[in-house]
Parts: structure tokens; C-alpha cells; sequence
């Protein structure tokens, strides 16, 4: 098969022959149909997270089934499905307490520490795949499916882990990214009040257009100075998918009586300070959102399948042209999301 790998960060992926994969016990093969790219993977390819090496990247996938090992029941070839991220064990306390994310025997990142989604096919244990509803249409959008299991949930988790409720102002930093305009998306179907706060004029023009109720320049404004005067008495939820010391501080400063902050880790391991004062009075929780589970990307699909909400795919890529795709990820170019499509 065609796979385009990568030998050590910050190098180019090498288009290169490799064997096909072939299924083992409880382990699935499936023909990748489209691919999503994001910074999840940006970084790891930069060096910016870890991941092992060679690797074939790309963790946002829709396949479809061509092989199943022994001992897996519940899928059939011909199923189309997508993925989850990490490669859970399914028997730990976390795993059994639907919070896999937090699995105590994490085997790894899909597409950081086992091959993933930019070549012909991938090899998982069967429990990575999920079933894609028959009611999307996979041939005239596989790219926009493909992101699904990524970029609409995501921020469906964070609905939940943040609390956000209809009658909730949710600013979300870094809105323009390929993740946070979904965010403003689903945060407006949850009918929550919000504010996207990002750099760009086009990203910002793009936030109002995914629903935004408005925009705050971070380039040209205060952020925690814009959202208290934006909102009075201070923001509900904020949700920062930069999440440098400096935005974690200003959402922390924005928040409201009762406010939530959640951070989705960004690039930066880099502490912050909140004032314990703060904290108190105002009952503020800083919480962090991490992934989501394997049911919430079953719900994900199902909301798009009911058109409730939908991905915005803004640009596609041949396998061939993961480089380029990369190259725009750094130069922060990308509004809503990028896919290779197979
Ligand atoms: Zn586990």
C-alpha cells in the first residue's frame, strides 16, 4: 500500500510502498476512505508533542471494513466507520466508568504511536472502530465525515464537561482554529450566547458566519478587559483551545459568578496563575476537557446525521499532498478544517 511516513519530526513524510496490513486477533483492516488533519497531529509532527517514529499520522478517519480477525464480533466487511483516538484498554476502572481517556493502560494516540490514517489502509483493534450512520452520505462527503470523530466531538464534550446551558455566554479563545469554529457551532445549537475571541479578521469573519453573536480582536484588544465589558457581569463558560499562560489567565479573569474555565491543553504545558480569592468568591471551576469517549462520537455522528449541526471542510488533499497540508497548518492558514481524501 501507498502510506506517506514520517521519520523524525520536523522532516517531510516520504511517500513509500509498504506492506499491506493483514487483520490478527481482534484486530480490524479497513481501506481509508478520507483523512482529517489537525493540529492534534501538527504538533506531534513539528516535535512539538511526542509520537514515535517512523509513523504514518492522521487519526480522523473513514474507512471502510476489508478484513476482520478472529474473535471480533460486531462489525462486518463492507461496515463503514470512523475512529477513536486512543487505543484504550476497555478494562480499567476509567475505561469501565466511560471516561476512556483516562484509561490506566493506554496503548497510545491513534496516528502518534501506531500507524494511522495517511495511507491505503489501517490496522486497529476492532474496539477503535465505530459504525457510521447509514444516513450519512460517505461517497459525496467523506471529508467532512471523516472529521467527525474530531472536530464536532470535541466540542460536544466540552458542552457537557463545561455544563453549557441555553442560557449561558461561552467565549471561546482561538474560535477561528479547525476546532473552536466548531465549537462556536455547537455552543450556538446548544443556544448559548457566544463570543469568539481570535487574531484574524477572516477567522473572525468566519466565527459570526458559524454563529457567533460577536467577535473580539485579540490582535487589537484586551481579551478579559473586551469580555467583562462585553458581558457586564463576566463570562459563563470559557473555552480556550489556546490555552497560553496569558489566554488561561484572561479567561480566568473574564469568568463570571459561577464560570467555568476549561482548557483543551493547546501547545503550552506552561502553569498559570488564578487567584484563589477568585476562586472562591465567585466559585469558579477550572476544569480540562480531554478527547471524549466512544459513545459521545456515536452521538456526534448521529447529530450530524440528523443535521443538526455539520463539520466545515474547507479544503481537501490527495495522500501525495500531506507536506502542503502541513505547511498551511503552521502557517495557521486553515479556517474551519483540512482532509486528505483517498
Ligand atoms: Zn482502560
Amino acid at each position: 500500500m501507498k502510506a506517506m511516513v514520517l521519520h523524525a519530526p520536523n522532516t517531510p513524510f516520504v511517500l513509500e510502498e509498504r506492506p499491506d496490513p493483514f487483520a490478527g486477533q481482534g484486530e480490524i483492516v479497513a481501506k481509508v476512505l478520507a483523512c482529517g488533519t489537525g493540529l492534534t497531529i501538527h504538533h506531534a509532527v513539528r516535535g512539538r508533542t511526542d509520537a514515535t517514529f517512523p509513523r504514518v499520522f492522521g487519526h480522523e478517519i473513514l474507512g471502510e471494513i476489508v478484513e476482520i480477525g478472529a474473535s471480533v464480533a460486531g462489525f462486518s466487511v463492507g461496515d463503514r466507520v470512523t475512529t477513536h483516538a486512543y487505543i484504550t484498554c476497555g478494562y480499567c476502572k476509567w475505561c469501565k466508568a466511560d471516561r476512556e481517556p483516562l484509561c490506566d493502560n493506554l496503548a497510545g494516540f491513534l496516528g502518534r504511536h501506531v500507524d494511522g490514517g495517511y495511507a491505503e489502509y489501517v490496522k486497529l483493534p476492532a474496539r477503535t472502530f465505530i459504525k457510521v450512520p447509514e444516513a450519512l452520505d460517505y461517497k459525496k462527503y467523506p471529508a467532512e465525515i471523516a472529521v467527525i470523530c474530531d472536530a464536532i466531538v470535541t466540542p460536544y464534550k466540552v458542552l457537557k464537561r463545561g455544563r453549557i446551558t441555553p442560557l449561558d455566554t461561552v467565549a471561546v479563545i482561538g474560535a477561528g482554529g479547525g476546532v473552536g469554529i466548531h465549537m462556536v457551532m455547537l455552543a450556538k445549537w446548544a443556544h448559548a450566547r457566544v463570543i469568539a475571541v481570535d487574531k484574524s479578521m477572516d477567522k473572525l469573519a468566519a466565527c459570526r458566519e458559524a454563529g457567533a453573536n460577536m467577535t473580539i480582536d485579540a490582535s487589537r484588544e484586551d481579551i478579559a478587559v473586551a469580555l467583562k465589558e462585553a458581558t457586564g457581569g463576566g463570562v459563563d463558560v470559557v473555552v480556550d483551545f489556546v490555552s497560553s499562560k496569558a489566554t488561561l489567565e484572561a479567561g480566568a479573569q473574564a469568568l463570571g459568578k459561577g464560570g467555568r474555565l476549561v482548557t483543551l491543553g493547546g501547545n503550552a504545558s506552561v502553569p498559570f496563575e488564578v487567584s484563589a480569592a477568585n476562586l472562591l468568591v465567585k466559585e469558579i471551576d477550572v476544569l480540562g476537557s480531554k478527547s471524549f469517549t466512544a459513545g459521545e462520537i456515536s452521538e456526534s455522528l448521529e447529530l450530524c446525521a440528523r443535521g443538526e449541526v455539520w463539520p466545515l471542510v474547507t479544503e481537501t488533499w490527495k495522500l501525495e499532498e500531506a507536506n502542503t497540508v502541513h505547511e498551511r497548518l503552521e502557517a495557521e492558514t486553515i479556517t474551519g478544517r483540512a482532509a486528505i481524501v483517498m
